[in-house]
């Protein structure tokens, strides 16, 4: 779908050399594990095909995604390297996703003869990575559960319609320096891994960590990590890049132009149910982006955006469409006393021009900088540097 606002208005800029250097950083840090660059949700609202490119480019040995039509997209598209997808419903279709050679994940015995009769189907062997749950809670199957499962695996092997070529888990707390449940999960992940072999199976592949255990978790690294949000710029959690002693550059700047400027006098009434009050005469400018958009309705009257290098507060709430900033602007002001409908302002960026970043929206929101740059909707232009 071509996004609804023009890229003059608004647009996410995305800055694939900046997610290239961080890919590359990276993997010197995780060296010698593999690379799997996580594409899903639209990379991150960075844009899946773009970015899944860029990716390959700057020599991700794998692409992770979570749906199957999330995979197909990429298949679709050209690509044809290392693949994996993990989340699928009951009543999916595999067969496409088996054609189009994507490894899959597997947690159960249902899912196991599904591929297995996926397999059969369009006659090729299918690659399954088997996952484990360690202590998340999520997806994954559980200890009881697993010998069974690796059993049924080294059937479908002998029958020639799967190859067992990864074992897997996720991590509950690896942004968190310290946690006990890493070291846990680490320990179950290792049995589970021994229960697989002694089934006569033999994994080539064990991923674990994701961005944080990568990063600084080097026990979870294994043959394999998972990397997303840090190949996008963005700190899994505040401090996690200086511990690993790595920098991150931030891939979306998110810009628009004030599309209204206007003066209100002391005590004017600023958007929906007037949260805010002019406490003295203000210059206000329109942002023509909103939840619509992605842009939390949290962030009224919390967030800032960057305008002629400095901060620009979000006066009252955020609409579907717009919100409002109050334009501050004593330095410049009896030189340039005019703002013009048009200026710039960017809502978050790498934050080298004095703008926010996405890290600093996620404290306004109380979310994580994942949401804040995942949510960005499909109305919004990204403009690929
Ligand atoms: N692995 C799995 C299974 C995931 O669901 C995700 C993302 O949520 C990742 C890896 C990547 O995590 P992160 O973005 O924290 O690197």
């Amino acid at each position: 779908m071509s996004p609804y606002i023009d890229p003059s208005t608004a647009s996410a800029v995305i800055d694939l050399d900046a997610f290239a250097a961080n890919i590359e950083t990276l993997r010197a840090h995780v060296a010698p594990a593999a690379v799997m660059v996580v594409v899903k949700a639209d990379a991150y609202g960075h844009g899946l095909l773009e970015c899944a490119r860029a990716a390959r480019d700057a020599g991700a040995d794998w692409l992770g995604v979570a749906t199957p039509g999330e995979a197909l997209a990429l298949r679709a598209a050209g690509d044809r390297g290392l693949l994996l997808a993990w989340l699928y419903g009951p009543q999916e279709d595999l067969t496409p996703l088996l054609a189009a050679e994507v490894d899959v994940s597997a947690q159960s015995v249902d899912q196991l003869d599904r591929i297995a009769a996926g397999a059969r189907a369009v006659g090729r062997r299918a690659r399954v990575h088997l996952k484990i749950d360690t202590g998340l809670s999520r997806n994954g199957a559980t200890a009881a559960e697993w010998p069974a499962i690796c059993a049924g695996a080294r059937c479908a092997e002998q029958a020639g319609v799967v190859e067992v070529v990864g074992v897997w888990s996720h991590l509950a707390s690896a942004d968190e320096p310290g946690a006990v449940s890493v070291g846990a999960q680490q320990e179950a992940f290792e049995n589970a891994y021994r229960v697989a072999l002694q089934a006569g199976l033999q994994p080539a592949i064990r991923h674990l960590a994701n961005s944080a255990g990568a990063m600084i978790w080097p026990e979870t690294r294994y043959d394999l990590v998972r990397l997303g949000i840090a190949t996008y710029g963005i700190e899994p959690d505040a401090g996690i890049a200086d511990l690993a002693g790595i920098s991150l550059r931030p891939v979306m700047r998110l810009r628009a132009q004030l599309v209204n400027v206007k003066a209100v006098a002391t005590g004017a009434g600023v958007s929906y149910g007037h949260t805010w009050h002019a406490p003295a005469p203000a210059t206000l400018g329109l942002v023509p982006l909103g939840y619509g958009d992605g842009i939390p309705r949290r962030a009224g009257n919390r967030a800032e955006v960057g305008w002629r290098g400095r901060r620009a507060p979000i006066r009252g709430r955020v609409c579907m469409d717009q919100f409002v900033v109050e334009l501050v602007d004593r330095q410049l002001s009896a030189a340039s006393p005019v703002v013009e409908v048009g200026e710039e302002v960017t809502l978050f960026g790498p934050g080298d021009h004095g703008e926010p970043t996405a890290a600093e929206w996620a404290g306004w929101c109380d979310t994580i900088g994942y949401e804040i740059v995942t949510r960005i909707g499909s109305r919004v232009p990204r403009v690929y540097l």
